[in-house]
């Protein structure tokens, strides 16, 4: 059996060396504030096992990894229409880029851009107030953990500085691709990245989609096998951006970041594994986030090639 914590250990003491981190996201303000020098690592298998390291139990904003929640929300309920709306390619371009929209209709490239994010959210939309409860209550019913809740500071800085988001939306919305009004979808939208958690949340949080869609912690089956592919795959070819391939070509795994520093990967059928360090390269990827999981997939001789 693979000693997992032996490897954490490893992996902590070789990043702590590191002398350059990358650059903490300065872009929404309230991020900017956060230490470079965090780094946190967990594993949760899905026979229940879990090993941390570091500042695994600290929270962190998810960021875009809240799209991984919102597109299993979305898989469940809009599914007919959503890949109408939303595409399924690799952008090639940066998270909140603009140039494609225009000579692509409106119809965001994939779900994990910014863009396609924005129309996910607004295919669950059920009113602000409403669209925000169920995003909270999914999330802490997957994490098993009662007091996630949003922060309220992070999603204001995000609508203040959120001139980006915004044209986004108003663009996809001037395609006719957007059904409500975009104020209030960038409102959930704001807050569902605004979401603080950790990296053990994260890791049970996620154990639904290494184990076909059913999800141990919250002893429930959250989407069906092919849900469950699906949303790996995309997360393979779509999870880090245009740093993507980057990242599968070292990592070997279906990942999801933000710019919080998270990044969360899963090795189907045996577990997932988050890491949280702030610092992040020029993709908006954590820097040693990413080098912990390239260690890691090395060091366990684990993957999925
Ligand atoms: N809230 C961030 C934004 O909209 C999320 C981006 C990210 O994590 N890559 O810009």
């Amino acid at each position: 059996m693979i000693n997992y914590q032996e490897i954490l250990d490893k992996i902590y003491n070789e990043v702590y060396a590191e002398q350059y981190r990358g650059k903490v996201a300065d872009y929404i303000p309230a991020l900017a504030r956060v230490p470079v020098d965090k780094f946190g690592m967990a594993i949760c298998t899905i026979d229940g096992r879990e090993f941390i390291v570091g500042d695994a139990h600290e929270n962190f904003s998810i960021q875009s990894i809240s799209k991984v929640f919102t597109l299993t929300l979305a898989i469940d309920k809009a599914a007919d229409t959503l890949w109408q709306r939303v595409g399924r390619e690799p952008s090639g371009n940066r998270f909140n880029s603009l140039v494609q929209l225009e000579y692509e209709n409106g119809i965001p490239r994939n779900p994990f851009i910014n863009a396609g994010a924005i129309v996910v959210t607004d295919s669950i939309f059920e009113g602000i107030g409403k669209t925000k409860n169920n995003i909270l209550r999914f999330v802490r019913e997957l994490s098993n953990n009662q007091t996630i809740s949003f922060d309220e500071e992070v999603a204001e800085s995000e609508r203040i500085y959120g001139d980006r988001n915004r044209a986004l939306a108003n663009f996809i919305r001037s395609y006719g691709n957007l059904n409500h009004a975009a104020d209030d979808v960038l409102d959930v939208y704001f807050h569902q990245c605004a979401i603080p958690m950790s990296c053990i949340d994260l890791a049970r949080g996620f154990l639904f989609l290494a184990n076909k869609g059913f999800s141990p912690i919250a002893n429930k089956q959250i989407l069906n096998i092919r849900q469950a592919k699906r949303i790996n795959s995309l997360m393979i070819t779509c999870g880090l951006y245009d740093a993507v391939g980057d990242f599968v070509y070292r990592v070997g795994l279906p990942g999801k970041s933000g710019v919080g520093g998270g990044i969360l990967a899963i090795i189907p059928n045996q577990l997932v594994v988050a890491v949280w360090s702030p610092g992040l390269n020029e993709a908006g990827n954590s820097l040693l986030g990413t080098l912990a999981l390239e260690l890691f997939t090395t060091y366990a001789s684990n993957s999925i090639f």
